[in-house]
């Protein structure tokens, strides 16, 4: 049997953070288990790549505060380039409710230290997003310090420094179960057969309910299909596009990165239903298009790029909030259940879970209200913007 002092289930974006943290704060035996061929097969690779501090809760401001803080001296400090552009996130609101949500956010984010972040009249959206139809539109919110990040560079450069620092990650190694005597963990059983361990840390991103489930524990997180439209315009994109959203339906595009004539745009189903379905749906193009002819005619002009088209899954909690740190058996820790936000979020995540493994809590940020606990204690978070 082999065997490794803390092993992380999962080589996404999350599994690499924690283990950059943890052998940054001297864990020498960490062990990366990841089933693919290949790391970024899950929802890191699918991911549109914003990072955003416009929040509603005060944990996802703080989380994204420090990790923004992150990506800013990422290059320097992890030597990966993570691609981060400040090029901004615009809400904007169509519904006075909306725009009231937006003002209440704003203060708050400001209250908390977020710089950049400020609210805008119809006449600034339309210069800073234009060729947008702003007809029906009464105002919104701009982060500047809001933008893109590469989610494979952070994930590639996470992993390649913990690798330095000692970890070891094996792929094609799939976990079947977690097993565990008198409340704590005791091997993980593999198709590369057992392997002998006292900390499971879970970053299985949507899959990991099923593997928790092998422990008697339910850690509900849930699968749900997001799809992303992929086109290409013959003339030049309005220039220094940020990422634009509409608070009301969720529909956004952001251009793409390095890129005049390209742009991602999307907005959630509101009829999906939890599934590990990735297929990309066809008829999601016909619908898209017509809600970008409406709001962003140079959309409606573009030609897709069907082949770069894709389909990946968020990781949704009943709050749509994560679930950070341990639980009532020992040694057994999850990282899971990000609703759309693990890129943007891995760097305060990791070392989060880095600072409950190996100090007993997180010191840098208190995230005891991420706990698993919330939900038997009745004690869910509130967020209305997620995307
Ligand atoms: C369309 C789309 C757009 C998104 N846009 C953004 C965005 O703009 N910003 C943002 O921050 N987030 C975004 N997200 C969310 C983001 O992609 C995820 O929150 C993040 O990638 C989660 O990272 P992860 O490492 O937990 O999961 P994953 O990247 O899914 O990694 C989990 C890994 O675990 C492995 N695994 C699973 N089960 C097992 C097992 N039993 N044994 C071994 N290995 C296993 C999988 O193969 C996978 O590699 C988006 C997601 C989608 C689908």
């Amino acid at each position: 049997m082999k065997n490794s002092e803390i092993t992380i289930i999962g080589g996404g974006v999350i599994g690499a953070s924690v283990a950059y943290h943890l052998t940054e704060m001297g864990a020498n035996d960490v062990l990366i288990l990841e089933r693919e061929a290949e790391q970024g097969k899950g929802s890191t690779g699918k991911a549109t790549g914003g990072v955003r501090a416009q929040f509603e809760t005060e944990i996802n401001i703080k989380m994204s505060l420090y990790s923004i803080g992150f990506f800013t001296k990422f290059n320097e400090l992890i030597g990966v380039d993570c691609g981060y552009e400040p090029r901004g996130y615009l809400f904007f609101a169509t519904e006075e409710n909306q725009f009231d949500y937006l003002k209440k956010n704003v203060e708050k984010q400001k209250s908390l230290g977020v710089k950049g972040v400020k609210i805008v009249d119809t006449k600034t959206i339309s210069e800073i997003a234009k060729g947008l139809n702003c007809e029906d539109i009464i105002g919104g919110s701009f982060g500047a310090n809001d933008g893109f990040i590469n989610s494979l560079g952070v994930m590639e450069g996470f992993t390649e420094k913990s690798k330095e620092n000692g970890a070891k990650i094996l792929m094609e190694t799939e976990v079947f179960s977690i097993e565990t005597a008198n409340s704590k963990v005791k091997f993980v059983e593999t198709n590369r057969g057992k392997i002998e361990t006292k900390t499971v840390v879970i970053c299985a991103g949507a899959w990991a309910r099923d593997l928790v489930k092998t422990t008697g524990i339910d850690l509900p997180v849930e699968p749900l299909k997001r799809q992303i439209v992929w086109a290409k315009s013959e003339k030049n994109l309005p220039e220094n596009l940020p990422m634009v959203i509409d608070l009301g339906s969720g529909f956004h595009f952001r251009p793409v990165r390095d890129s005049k004539t390209e742009v991602l745009f999307a907005y959630p189903e509101a009829d999906e239903k939890p599934s590990f379905n990735t297929d990309f749906d066809e008829s999601f193009i016909e619908k898209i298009y017509k809600r970008a002819k409406y709001r962003a005619p140079f959309l409606a002009e573009t030609n897709v790029v069907r082949e770069k088209c894709r389909a990946g899954l968020y990781e949704n909690t009943p709050d749509h909030h994560a679930i950070l740190g341990g639980c009532a058996i020992e040694g057994l820790y999850f990282a899971s259940g990000f609703s759309g936000h693990g890129v943007m979020h891995s760097p305060a995540t990791g070392r989060a879970l880095a600072e409950i493994i190996l100090e007993g809590k997180a010191n840098f940020l208190d995230v005891s209200c991420l706990s698993l606990e919330r939900f038997t204690k009745g004690k869910l978070l509130h967020e209305t913007a997620f995307i």
